[in-house]
């Protein structure tokens, strides 16, 4: 397997692995302590040095998982990051819910470190930007985050460009902590603000990171999805119909097909072709990895073989293949 590159996240001097490894919809739903063990013990030993997580991943039972399964695995503190986000959070009232207020951040950091079993994550996100609390207010509680030591670095999550604009903005203009990095969609089917809205954002001496999620668009790049959907994948899961209807999308399968052909012929898999294709777009610092079982980990990380095979050709074969 081809070797990890570590990518400066941005004009930090934080470095992470070109591939990461996160936890939504798998863990708490189809992966326990036992196989996140597995699966994270995979990744590391591959090279991975990122671990994303969210407060809202299983209601909280993914920070859980993730903290007990690193604790078994006794991993020193200083050997990975670790990441979560919060926005939605875990109690129905109104100041604790799809906020980015004071009040909750302050209270959820806590209730998240306590989960994962850590005194501070690496990276905090704002898992979606909240237009009811002024962009200030947030860039405040995440500076105090920061200077409490219960956060190192801290970004935002689909936020659009002129609103991490403003965040960086204002805090130059307090002398606060800016957001240094931005977790949006990333993948074959899904450019537009990666490649055009964040475009002014990745130059300038606040150069943002870019960890991106979704490189097989939930599964639908492996090709698993051209005959149906297959027993046990993440469309059958309860609760992800609206997931169901996107994978088995006829026209968006169809274009899956010839991707497939092309991978065949340079011999890697659509799922390492994908992911090496997000890798290729030098403003990503990190392309988040999903998996559901040991063994697909264990593909993915192989796209780094796939890299050097994505020539100036098979990129245009690729681009043509996704434009008709
Ligand atoms: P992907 O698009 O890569 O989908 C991963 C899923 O695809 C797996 O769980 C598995 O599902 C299937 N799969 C993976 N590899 C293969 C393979 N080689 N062959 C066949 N099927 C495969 O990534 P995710 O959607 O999981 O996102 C990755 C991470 O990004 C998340 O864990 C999370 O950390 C982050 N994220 C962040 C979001 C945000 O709002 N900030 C939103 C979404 C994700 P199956 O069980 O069907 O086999």
């Amino acid at each position: 397997m081809g070797t990890m590159p570590y990518n400066r996240m941005g004009h930090t001097g934080l470095k992470l692995s070109a591939l990461s490894f996160g936890s939504w919809v798998t863990f708490g739903t189809q992966i326990d302590t036992g196989l996140a063990v597995d699966c994270l013990a995979a990744a590391k030993e591959g090279g991975v040095n990122f671990f994303d997580n969210a407060e809202a991943y299983g209601a909280g039972l993914s920070e859980t998982i993730m903290g007990a399964a690193i604790a078994q695995l006794g991993w020193a503190r200083h050997s990975y990051v670790i990441s979560t986000k919060l926005f939605w959070g875990l109690h129905g009232d109104p100041n604790m819910r799809n906020t980015l207020n004071r009040k909750y951040l302050m209270q959820a950091i806590d209730g998240s470190l306590e989960r994962l079993g850590l005194d501070f994550v690496d990276i905090c996100y704002c898992h979606r930007p909240d237009p009811d609390t002024p962009i200030i207010e947030t860039v405040w509680a995440f500076s105090d985050m920061i200077a409490a030591g219960k956060v190192h670095y801290w970004g935002t999550s689909e936020w659009s460009g002129a609103e991490i604009a403003e965040a960086i903005a204002v805090a130059e203009r307090h002398h606060l902590h800016a957001p240094v990095v931005e977790q949006p969609q990333y993948n074959l089917f899904e450019r537009r603000r990666v490649e055009h809205e964040y475009a002014r954002l990745y130059s300038s001496a606040n150069g943002l990171g870019l960890t991106t999620w979704s490189p097989l668009s939930s599964g639908l790049l492996s090709g698993k999805y051209v005959d149906g959907i297959p027993e046990g994948s993440r469309a059958t899961l309860p609760g992800y119909e609206w997931l169901a209807n996107l994978l088995t999308d006829e026209k968006r399968n169809a274009v899956v097909r010839d991707l497939a052909a092309i991978a065949e012929r340079i011999e890697v898999t659509p799922a390492q072709l994908s992911i090496a294709w997000c890798l290729k777009n030098p403003a990503v610092t990190s392309v988040i990895l999903g998996a559901s079982r040991v063994e697909q980990v264990t593909e993915n990380l192989g796209a780094l073989d796939a890299l050097g095979r994505i020539t100036p050709e098979i990129h245009e074969e690729i681009e043509l293949a996704f434009l008709k």
